[in-house]
């Protein structure tokens, strides 16, 4: 039996470290009536001690059966023993046994100087000389007990402490007596002392108990965190304990610092990558695998790997500007690059990290964020294509166009439709922004003055202005004025622009004189509808009249009978009505363009006697005009019959409107042109209306009941014009009136 004891047991020892006291701990074999027949050494106790080669009796250098004779004895009566042998070189050794619920603990303790060989050694002398042994030996451990800065403690099983060291007393503040009456479950924080007591110190004695974590009360009543271990041996305990409250704490701290990092880098959509150099290891957190659309797995990278991630056009450029990093002395890294997702998708990644060096400056590790920053990409290509787009348009158009900043208010951007327009250089506004004020009217300054206040407070606003530019040319500009808000409503940008409108106000003032024209005809045309009601009623009722004394003079028989005279009136009357007519169809054919100069030579002095004589020469209240001719007379190739009309207008209306002194007609022949001055001292026209003359239908407020319907003058003048003349007028109201007719000798050589 000892032979397969020796064969199982003599395989678990070190010869390496003979100094260390070895502990082992042996599983028994009993068979049925429980006897003891074999041991079993853990193979636990073996790896924690890595013995290589194991010999029991070699280690203790005396044969194994007479070290395991007695130990097989103890280990069979289950006791805790303690052996002491004399070893074949002399020295002493011990073994001591301690059953545990289920297996032995067997220890070895060192050896002993050996005993003085002077051959009359006896046990007197062996045993004094172990004792001095040991008393050096507690003298030691006593040293390192309370030297230690760890806590050690002796206790017995219920916790009562026999020995304390310096750490351990220090530690909780008690004096080592005090801690002697207090046991040791009574410094456990109340929350945990039934869950250790139960589960620990119950069976202390038993079961070792091994870094387990637990507060324990100081003097002062506060709690700190120890790390404690203890194994009990013949009833007695042995406890140490480490204080771990910083550490705890640190770690505490440690992983609220992490998880803040890692919440942290959630919420930016951020993930973690670590890179170790020296393993070729790289790892990455979950959402960095997200980003890259790639497996969770926490299996590590290689650097390889990730360089395979990377856009084949931006891996030469991320490695050498990687390299460049590795190498300087700045800490920080930081790329920007694309990458593949797994269906072809590229996106773009931003990345930034720190670098870890070693003592001597090379890289060791590299720790950092990633992000996907495609969204930001994207939009910033879309800026840049939209910004192209504007200013190939700005560029282009007609209209000035600027942009200023809203913070600090600042000119950007102004096109080259400025030049154009102000007749000034783009640069010459970007040097002084005000400078465009200078181009604008003198009068419309003040207005532009309100204007850019309102825009720079942010009101959309209009207005219209006049340039003034370099070259003297004055133009109408209209300025409209926007404002771009961000998503928070804030001003970002003020935006002006500015258009030519001349040509719309040219048309605009164009417009607006037709109108007043339109409405004077109509007032003019209302009062002609009255007019000539009043100038067609007359003659036919003055007819009617005469036509029915014709009647009654013939139904009456009566002699002589006047039949000669009213044939007369009616004869008269009629020339009015006619007279009328004609001055309708001549304004009408006027109006309608088709008047017809039907030039030749004619005499026309002789012209004005025959008019004078055949329709101003019978007249009631016998006037007869005065007939002038001045310088020398000379034959006018140009419209007789037009040439007639005017003067036969002009010499009625002196007639018409003068009641005394008969009219002049006076002619002057000059050597390229005559005039023809037709003069009366009748009533005049006032002064203020003279400028209307010469419109259809007007009639001077003076002309009262005076019959007429203000055609003549207006056809008149425009006859002259068709003959490349002038018709104008002077006139004092009560005084009389000149009116004068210029005309070309050759009305051909002006009309071309
Ligand atoms: P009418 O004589 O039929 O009214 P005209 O066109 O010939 O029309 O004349 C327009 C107006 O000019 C007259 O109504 C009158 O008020 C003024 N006028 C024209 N000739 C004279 C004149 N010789 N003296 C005073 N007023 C005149």
């Amino acid at each position: 039996m000892y032979n397969h004891l020796q064969a199982v047991q003599l395989t678990g020892f070190t010869q390496e470290s003979p100094g260390k006291r070895p502990v082992f701990l042996f599983l028994p074999l009993r068979d049925a009536q429980g006897k003891l027949v074999d041991l079993w050494l853990e193979t636990a106790s073996l790896a924690s001690l890595s013995v290589t080669e194991v010999c029991f009796s070699s280690w203790l250098g005396m044969p194994s059966s007479l070290l395991l004779e007695p130990l097989w004895q103890t280990l069979e009566a289950d006791l805790v023993g303690c052996l002491h042998y004399q070893l074949a070189s002399g020295k002493l050794g011990k073994v001591t046994v301690t059953p545990l619920p289920g297996r032995y603990l067997v220890e070895l303790l060192e050896e002993i100087p050996p005993i003085p060989d002077n051959g009359d050694a006896t046990d007197v002398i062996v045993l004094k000389t172990v004792e001095d042994y040991l008393q050096q030996k507690n003298r030691e451990l006593k040293t390192f007990f309370d030297g230690a800065l760890d806590m050690h403690s002796i206790s017995n099983s219920q916790g009562k402490f026999f020995e304390v060291n310096h750490a351990f007393y220090q530690t909780l503040g008690y004096s080592p007596d005090e801690l002697k009456q207090i046991p040791f479950l009574n410094l456990i924080h109340p929350d945990e002392q039934s869950w250790v007591y139960e589960n620990l110190l119950r069976n202390i004695l038993h079961h070792p108990v091994r870094n387990q974590v637990n507060r324990l009360r100081r003097k002062d009543g506060t709690y700190r965190i120890f790390e404690w271990n203890a194994i009990g041996i013949d009833e007695v305990v042995y406890g140490s304990a480490r204080d771990i409250t910083e550490r705890e704490q640190a770690q505490e701290q440690l992983r609220a610092l992490h998880e803040r990092l890692q919440l942290a880098t959630q919420a930016a959509g951020q993930g973690i990558w670590e890179n170790n150099l020296e393993k070729n290891e790289i790892i990455w957190d979950d959402r960095l695998c997200e980003i890259h659309e790639l497996p969770t797995s926490k299996h590590k990278r290689s650097y390889a790997d990730y360089l395979q991630t990377i856009h084949p056009d931006d891996r030469a450029d991320f490695l050498t500007k990687r390299q460049f990093e590795l190498a300087g002395t700045d800490d920080r890294l930081k790329a920007i690059y694309r990458i593949h997702w797994p269906d072809g998708t590229i996106r773009w990644i931003e990345t930034s990290g720190r670098i870890f060096r070693y003592p001597d400056g090379r890289p060791r590790r590299l720790i950092g964020v990633a992000w996907d920053i495609t969204p930001r990409m994207l939009a910033d290509a879309a800026l840049r294509d939209s910004e192209q787009r504007f200013r190939q348009i700005a560029d282009h158009v007609d209209e000035v166009f600027w942009i200023h900043s809203a913070q600090p208010f600042e000119l950007l951007y102004i096109n080259p439709a400025y030049e154009r327009v102000w007749q000034r250089s783009c640069e010459s506004i970007y040097e002084d922004p005000m400078s465009f004020i200078d181009g604008i009217v003198a009068e419309d300054k003040p207005a532009m003055q309100a204007f850019i206040q309102d825009y720079r407070a942010g009101k959309e606003r209009q207005m219209d202005y006049q340039l003034e530019r370099p070259d003297g040319s004055r133009c109408w500009v209209s300025v409209r004025s926007f404002i771009v808000r961000d998503a928070a409503g804030h001003i970002i940008r003020h935006l002006g622009v500015v258009t030519d409108i001349s040509s719309q106000k040219e048309k605009e003032l164009v417009l607006q004189q037709a109108l007043l024209r339109t409405q004077e005809l109509s007032q003019l045309k209302s009062q002609f509808v009255a007019t000539v009601s009043h100038e067609f009623r007359t003659p036919l009722a003055t007819m009617q009249s005469s036509l029915e004394l014709i009647n009654y003079h013939l139904a009456s028989a009566t002699a002589p009978l006047p039949i000669s005279k009213h044939l007369r009136v009616i004869e008269q009357e009629i020339e009015k009505v006619t007279d009328l007519l004609s001055d309708f169809l001549s304004a009408s054919a006027l109006e309608s363009g088709n008047i017809r100069v039907n030039a030749r030579w004619f005499d026309l002095a002789a012209l004005c006697e025959e008019l004078l004589s055949t329709h101003f020469s019978r007249r009631q209240d016998q006037r007869r005009a005065h007939f002038l001719v001045e310088g020398t007379a000379c034959q006018l190739y140009s419209d007789p019959r037009l040439v007639e009309h005017v003067l036969i207008n002009l010499l009625a209306n002196a007639f018409k409107f003068s009641t005394t002194d008969p009219p002049t007609l006076r002619i002057e022949f000059k050597p390229s042109k005559v005039v023809v001055h037709v003069i009366d001292q009748g009533i005049g026209i006032p002064l203020s209306e003279q400028s209307n003359l010469f419109q259809a239908f007007f009639r001077a407020s003076n002309a009262g009941a005076i019959r007429g319907t203000g055609l003549g003058l207006a056809i008149a003048r425009q006859f002259v014009e068709h003959l490349s003349g002038h018709l104008g007028v002077q006139s004092q109201e009560h005084k009389g009136s000149t009116f004068t007719m210029t005309l070309p000798i050759n009305f051909s050589v002006l009309a071309g």
